[in-house]
């Protein structure tokens, strides 16, 4: 199983990226706010609770939770996928050195970072105007990613919703958050000779082929 590192900054198109992937390769896609959105949302404990409110913050929730809910997923997928797809993490140098040193217990690295390098306004108009569903996480946009019927879900009909984190007060400390902690990861990974620069801009599965053919 090839371990894949999707790279890029909130609203660069990682989930959807890796929606389309997960369609034409054997790939597990792993989205770490994903799970995290499960975990806070299926849970009245206090945990949950902070969770909940760390992510519509837009901050990052801590190394210690979101690094166990990856050696969780790491330890249940084998051989029946060619590719895991990581998505989301690592978000700060930590957990990359946290991944790096598990992975290595099995005698495993990363084999490819994929960057989906898109322009910062891009970003703002993609994050504000995204949809997701709650019930299946497939993700929309009003204007660029219309689904079939105003509000629902092509894909399970559940009634769209507006993530609180896309909400405009918070995206611009989440893109702040970024660069403060994440960014450094393209010359982290460029370092280890395994970074692959995508444009991040143009028809979705364009972006998708492109991602393909790096991580082949
Ligand atoms: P995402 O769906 O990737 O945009 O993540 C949504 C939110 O989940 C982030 O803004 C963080 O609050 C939290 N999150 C996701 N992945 C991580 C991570 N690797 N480390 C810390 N927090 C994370």
């Amino acid at each position: 199983m090839k371990i894949i590192v999707i790279l890029g900054a909130p609203g660069s198109g990682k989930g959807t990226v890796a929606a389309r992937l997960v369609k034409t390769l054997p790939l597990k896609h792993v989205s770490t706010g994903d799970l995290l959105r499960a975990a806070a949302a299926n849970a009245d404990t206090p945990l949950a609770k902070s969770v909940a409110e760390t992510m519509r913050k837009g901050e990052l929730v801590s190394d210690e939770i979101v690094g166990s809910l990856v050696v969780e997923q790491l330890g249940k997928s084998g051989a029946e996928y060619e590719y895991f797809l990581l998505d989301g993490y690592p978000r700060n140098e930590k957990q990359a050195a946290f991944l790096e040193a598990k992975l290595a217990e099995g005698g495993r690295k990363v084999a490819k970072a994929v960057w989906l390098e898109v322009p910062q306004e891009v970003l703002v108009g993609r994050l504000s105007g995204r949809r997701t569903c709650p019930k299946c996480g497939a993700g929309f946009h009003v204007e660029t990613m219309k689904p079939k019927v105003e509000g629902v879900c092509d894909a399970c009909g559940g009634a769209l919703v507006q993530r609180p984190d896309d909400a405009p007060e918070n995206v611009a400390n989440r893109l702040k958050v970024y660069e403060a902690k994440t960014a450094s990861l393209l010359g982290w990974y460029e370092q280890r000779g395994i970074l692959a620069r995508v444009n991040g801009v143009g028809e979705a599965d364009a972006i998708a082929a492109a991602v393909a053919d790096a991580i082949k």
